[in-house]
């Protein structure tokens, strides 16, 4: 998803750019372009007013010249000797680079300076012209000898007495001019003219194709244009101008300013070729240069957004992901939890939040080592996650703990699913092809309320809790029941400890009776906790909660000292004495001292071993013999009596009891209840017993109530019977009145 964004926006970001630098090229080419043909303008005009300028200055320069070798000539008797003067107007001529140099007299005789005469050549208007206005330059004609084009400037002599005294004049090639015009020609890309207002063109460079601009020819339309017209109005006014014209399909500027000299123009004629050339350059450079900017700039752009990609991807897998499974954590979860749960909803379809437990992941680690603990949660996680269904999330909360939100279509349905992916899941079989004890506990949480998710996360959590504390249980849904349990356990286990400091556990005694005279025989201690807000709370209720998180250990060595105590005291202050029953957990087998532990407490108070005995659960039997064995043996080797208790409430084998050595079996008051209006169980109940006596073990009767019970017991063999007919467990105080008084009795 972020991925497309970002390159949906460089892609926007790109066509943006593309689109803009389009639009400015094209802004640009206008402007460069206008700006251009401006330049052009401001050029050609300023190129035709220099031109007109320095061809002013080198037609005044001519006229100086002539007007110098003109004064020389004016000396007595200079004209008189024809090859005296033709010898210096040749000299005149090489020094000043004229094509010919020359005297025209008063009568129309011209001497030129190659020894040539000819009459009138210059005519007698132009003499006439010439006298009038001091200086005169001819249009381009004929040079008289070598046939090429040329002008002639001519300057009359100084006048004497008023009688005209001849013309000196010179003649030069339009060639040097054409020359001179090419200075002026903006590197070759302008055309230079010299023209009168007629449009004649006198000197051009480079050379004109056309003898007169106004009638350039069929294929013009200059001559034919606005341009030409306006042209030809500004020069008959002697006036300055610019107009923009096309000459056989070329655009060209031209600008035309005065001459001092025979109202001739200088034109200076640009093709807008050049500009739009050196347009089109500039613009390519342009565009090359925007094209380098735009490719660095995207491949910059392209640069970070794949940085930028790539650090948001570390920081989803930091934020989002579970580094050892590749699966997503927790945060991903509850990120993606909302939407695939309001997907459930918009379906109708009821979804449930799974907790998943590895038991005893602590102790895998330990015994398999933490490379395999890793393996177990790879292969579990990719279990679960394979059992996914669509819609379905799954990530590893924490350490072993998995979170699954499933689709909850049916209660049972949901509850026979998951205990089978967690069957599946818990298959796993090291590398070495040897199979490991796994187990998964699930909780599920079926989402009925709209609740926040650390709540569903912990009503999932009380689930597991209680599926946890039935052996065997895979999976449990989370209820308000096993919550208030668990709520309850929690409050059980933070107040033992400092319940056991203050006393608050105390010691019942309740009476094993004679059936016929119901005398008490001997006792069982009961524990009975005195909660100071609760009153006195059964051993049901906590007992169970002890076993789990090993308090018994402690619990069951109190009232052993407690039981003691009253041994003791009863022994001191001369009252009846009767044995005792003390009940301890199977936990205390695996203490390897429990027995030592049991004599040398009995002797610190000074107590024979045979007032006690040990009532050991019926279940402790069952899946370790041997132990039991070493374990009866090593009671009665200190002399206590062994008491099985609970006998018939769960897996009994006679075959295990004939095994063991037993002082005493203990039935179960459930056993004993089943045996009511039963006549089979009763039989079944009756031989049981008569095989206990015959193995030579007493028998003990526990929940006896009725009379009749106690007929049917005693008639099939029981020795004792411990009921709530005889006797309920009794404080001590009033335990010993009750002895007392049978004593007194007697
Ligand atoms: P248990 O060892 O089988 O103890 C006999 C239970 O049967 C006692 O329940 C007693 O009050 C009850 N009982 C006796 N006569 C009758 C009767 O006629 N009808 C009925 N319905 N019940 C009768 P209690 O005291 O609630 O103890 C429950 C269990 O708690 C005991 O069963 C025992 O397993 C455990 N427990 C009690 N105190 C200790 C202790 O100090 N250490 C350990 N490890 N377990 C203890
Ligand atoms: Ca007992
Ligand atoms: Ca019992």
């Amino acid at each position: 998803m972020y991925k497309t964004t970002g390159f949906k926006r460089a892609f926007v970001l790109i066509l943006a750019a593309a689109t803009s630098v389009a639009a400015g090229s094209v802004w640009y080419w206008k402007q460069v372009t206008e700006r251009l043909s401006q330049d052009a303008r401001a050029m050609i005009v300023n190129a035709s007013q220099e031109l007109a300028e320095n061809f002013d200055r080198l037609l005044g320069t001519e006229f100086q010249v002539l007007f110098s070798i003109a004064v020389s000539l004016d000396s007595p008797g200079a004209l008189e000797d024809q090859e005296k003067l033709v010898v210096y107007l040749d000299r005149q001529n090489r020094r000043n680079s004229f094509t010919l140099t020359g005297y025209q007299g008063p009568e129309g005789r011209a001497v030129f300076s190659n020894g040539n005469v000819l009459q009138d050549f210059i005519s007698p208007q132009n003499v006439e012209e010439i006298y009038e206005r001091g200086h005169y330059i001819s249009g381009r004609r004929k040079g008289p000898f070598s046939g090429k084009d040329i002008l002639v400037f001519a300057v009359p002599m100084p006048a004497e007495n008023g009688h005209s005294a001849g013309i000196v004049f010179a003649t030069q090639t339009i060639e040097f001019y054409a020359q001179a015009l090419a200075a002026n020609a903006l590197q070759g890309e302008s055309l230079s003219f010299i023209l009168n207002r007629g449009g004649d063109i006198i000197i051009a460079y480079p050379r004109a194709v056309y003898d007169n601009l106004f009638k350039a020819g069929a294929d013009s339309s200059f001559d034919r244009g606005r341009s030409s017209l306006r042209m030809q109005q500004d020069m008959s006014q002697g006036a300055s101008g610019w107009t923009g014209y096309t000459l056989r399909g070329e655009h060209r500027y031209a600008s035309y300013y005065p001459l001092e000299y025979n109202e001739w123009y200088a034109l200076s004629v640009l093709p807008t070729k050049s500009v739009a050339d050196r347009a089109q350059t500039l613009m390519i450079m342009s565009l090359v240069l925007c094209l380098s900017i735009i490719v660095v700039l995207g491949l910059l752009l392209v640069f970070i957004l794949r940085m930028q990609s790539q650090s948001s991807r570390a920081l989803y897998r930091m934020g989002f992901v579970d580094p050892l499974t590749e699966a997503d954590n927790l945060n991903a979860f509850r990120f993606k939890f909302p939407r695939a749960a309001a997907a459930f909803k918009e379906k109708n379809i009821p979804y449930a939040l799974v907790m998943v437990n590895i038991n005893r992941f602590k102790a895998l680690n330990d015994i398999y080592g933490f490379e395999q603990g890793d393996q177990v949660l790879k292969q579990v996680a990719a279990a679960l996650k394979g059992s996914l269904l669509e819609g379905e999330l799954f990530c590893r909360s924490s350490a072993d703990i998995f979170l699954l939100l499933l689709a909850c279509p049916d209660r049972t349905e949901l509850g026979r699913r998951v205990d089978d992916v967690a069957v599946r899941a818990g298959r796993y079989h090291q590398s070495s092809g040897e199979s490991m004890p796994l187990s998964l506990t699930c909780g599920i949480y079926l989402v009925d309320e709209n609740v926040p998710f650390y709540i569903m996360m912990d009503r999932a959590n009380l689930a597991w809790a209680s599926a946890k504390q039935h052996a065997g249980q895979i999976c449990a849904f989370y209820d308000e029941e096993s919550r208030r349990q668990i709520v309850i356990e929690k409050q059980i286990e933070s107040n033992m400890a400092q319940a056991l400091e203050n006393g608050e556990f105390k010691i019942y005694l309740q009476p094993k009776c004679d059936f016929k005279t119901g005398r008490t025989h001997s006792a069982e201690a009961l524990v009975r906790w005195m909660q100071p807000k609760r009153g006195l709370v059964p051993p049901d209720h906590f007992i169970p909660v002890f076993e789990k998180n090993g308090f018994i250990l402690k619990l069951d060595m109190f009232m052993l000292e407690e039981t003691l105590r009253l041994l003791k005291k009863w022994k001191e202050e001369g009252k009846p004495v009767v044995p005792v029953g003390v009940n301890f957990s199977r936990l205390h087998l695996q203490e390897p001292h429990f027995i030592d532990e049991l004599a040398q407490t009995a002797d610190k108070y000074g107590v024979e071993h045979q007032l006690l005995e040990i009532e050991l659960t019926e279940s402790v039997v069952f899946g370790n013999v041997d132990l039991m064995k070493q374990v009866i043996e090593g009671l009665h080797g200190k002399g206590f009596s062994v008491a099985m208790d609970d006998f018939g409430s769960g897996y009994s084998s006679l075959n295990v009891l004939k095994n063991l050595d037993f002082d005493c079996i203990k039935l179960d008051k459930e056993f004993l209840a089943r045996g009511e209006g039963n006549p089979r169980m009763r039989q079944i109940i009756s031989g049981l017993v008569r095989m206990v006596k015959s193995l030579g073990s007493g028998v003990v009767a526990e929940g006896v109530e009725t009379a009749e019970q106690a007929e049917f017991l005693s008639r099939i063999g029981c020795d004792l019977a411990q009921g709530y007919l005889f006797s309920r467990p009794l404080p001590p105080q009033e335990f010993e009145k009750r002895l007392l008084d049978e004593r007194d009795k007697k």
